[in-house]
């Protein structure tokens, strides 16, 4: 007679099957996000992407990624291929990363804004306002477990979009600090924008620091 549950390479197989649908789920709500942000007429930002042949930069990564980056808004290089962090400041951050044992591909990477706004101006109000549903619907569906916020508009955003008891102090204060919030027991971590160091050299030592509370999730 044949014994009767699972063995457990087959227990096994199925937890395997399970994690392959997760992340199928994963991609497919988050290529949903992708499409409803290519779509969104109503962004004061889409005539300009349009004028311009530019791309919506949505985000990209593991769709699994424990570790989370925001950014602020996408560049021109980035609005021209339609992906995060390819200019400059991206190389900045493929180093920092590098430097905790990280690869682009084992986070995910995004931002508060997912088109490029004239002349790399801070982001507004409504622009905020048109884009954070879709940071948030990616916060949901990636639960990371850490938030990495890349500048001060994504600390602002993320400290307001979580709730969190420090909204209203500033990155100078938070930068490089670990900042555990309710939310699914998510953990955000404040650094500096990686394009701060074209304009202040002095906090490259600083971001690599701050990099090392990232290292402790790794
Ligand atoms: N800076 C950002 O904040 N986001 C990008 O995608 C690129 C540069």
């Amino acid at each position: 007679m044949r014994p009767c549950g699972r063995t457990l390479a087959g227990a096994r197989r199925l937890l395997r099957r399970g994690t392959v649908a997760l992340d199928e789920d994963k991609k497919t709500k988050l290529r949903q996000i992708a499409e409803q942000v290519r779509d969104l007429r109503e962004s004061p930002l889409f005539e300009y992407r349009q004028e311009n042949e530019y791309r919506p930069v949505v985000g990209e990564g593991d769709p699994d990624a424990r570790i989370l980056l925001v950014g602020e808004a996408p560049g021109a290089e980035e609005a021209k291929a339609g992906r995060p962090f390819v200019g400059r400041a991206g190389d900045v951050l493929d180093e920092l990363l590098e430097g905790i044992g990280l690869r682009r591909d084992q986070v995910y990477i995004t931002s508060v804004l997912k088109d490029r706004p004239p002349g790399n101006r801070d982001p507004r109000a409504a622009e905020i306002r048109a884009y954070r549903p879709f940071l948030s619907e990616q916060i949901s569906v990636i639960q990371p477990e850490v938030i990495a916020t890349l500048g001060r508009f994504a600390l602002k955003v993320i400290l307001d979009e979580l709730k969190m008891p420090q909204r209203g102090e500033g990155l100078s204060d938070l930068h490089g600090r670990a900042l555990e919030a309710d939310y699914g027991r998510v953990v955000v971590v404040p650094l500096y924008h990686p394009a701060a160091v074209f304009y202040n050299p002095d906090l490259q030592g600083t971001l690599e620091k701050d990099f090392q509370t990232l290292a402790r999730f790794v």
